[in-house]
């Protein structure tokens, strides 16, 4: 994933530059407002923009940028005062991040904000059986880079969200109706913030979700006090579907649906309740938070 800095301290610049490095982002990095607007070219999925910069506002910079492109922009702003957001989001920024900020928040906003941005991977056409995602490279601001055009899908218009329905080992979630259908098409019933979970992680099978990233999405609030909430809809959400193995706890970062065809563990293992063999061997391949990071941002880039 390509991010677009705008950023004029070069210390600053330098310091996210390696740690979004590390997290398997590409960076371009632009020192003023014109050189932002001529890196354009260079089509990034995001662009990180500072508000302060030498030769014109950021404010003024991101509505140029939408003139042009639906890029998704994240505004880095001190100022924290509520108009000035306002006025950003109006411009056509899609979230916005106030210094200091915490690496991880912004990492996840960067996450949810391309998410958000892509055409959605669960539209019937785009989905194979494996579970692997075609076409994701349209964006609603036509930047094709191939791939979707001969599935017929309708992406980022909304018109793809018509009919959701992710199937994953047995199980079918059926995004517009809220209805979970169990491997004995039974209705599964979830309270609705385990079936916003559910829900979450369905939108990319197979890919890791930060636990902050979750709890920002589902609960809208900090880390600390959702942490534990987030873990009791997880066990309750494994109880619920029947099967430990379909939402796997990738340890120190997050959870993951379990992709549709991948291999399902021997019965001995998932009759083992809870946390289950097939979820250590995701725990056990885990070397650490980055790590998970910077595959998940590959397997979205192969997506
Ligand atoms: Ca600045």
């Amino acid at each position: 994933m390509r991010l677009l800095i705008v950023e004029d301290d070069d210390r600053v610049a330098a310091a996210l530059s390696s740690v979004l490095g590390r997290h398997g982002f590409d960076i371009v990095r632009a020192r003023t407002a014109a050189r932002a607007l001529d890196l354009m070219h260079t089509r990034p999925d995001l662009v990180l923009l500072d508000l302060g910069l030498p030769d014109r506002d950021g404010f003024d910079v991101c509505g140029r940028i939408r003139k042009v492109s639906n890029t998704p922009v994240i505004m880095v702003t001190a100022r924290a005062e509520l108009s000035a957001r306002i006025h950003g989001l109006y411009l056509g920024a899609d979230d916005y991040i106030v210094k200091p900020y915490d690496l991880r928040e912004l990492i996840a906003r960067i996450h949810a904000v391309v998410r958000r941005s892509r055409p959605d991977p669960l539209a019937p056409a785009d989905v194979d059986t494996t579970g692997h995602v075609g076409g994701t490279a349209t964006r609603p601001d036509g930047q094709a880079t191939g791939g979707a055009g001969s599935t017929g899908a309708v992406v980022g218009t909304g018109a793809a969200e018509v009919g959701r329905v992710v199937e994953t080992r047995g199980l079918r979630v059926h995004l517009d109706s809220r209805e979970v259908t169990g491997n004995d098409g039974r209705t599964v019933a979830l309270t609705r913030k385990e079936f916003d979970l559910l829900a979450e992680l369905a939108r990319a099978p197979g890919v890791v979700f930060r636990r902050e990233q979750l709890i920002s999405e589902v609960w809208g609030s900090s880390v600390q006090s959702a942490s534990r909430t987030l873990e009791v809809h997880v066990a309750s959400l494994r109880a619920k579907l029947g099967d430990p193995c379909v939402v796997q706890t990738v340890r120190g970062v997050g959870y993951r649906l379990a992709a549709a065809g991948a291999p399902a563990p021997p019965p001995a293992e998932v009759a083992r309740a809870g946390t289950g063999a097939a979820v250590a061997a995701v725990e056990q391949d885990t070397d650490g938070p980055e790590l998970a990071a910077a595959a998940a941002v590959k397997r979205r880039r192969r997506a």
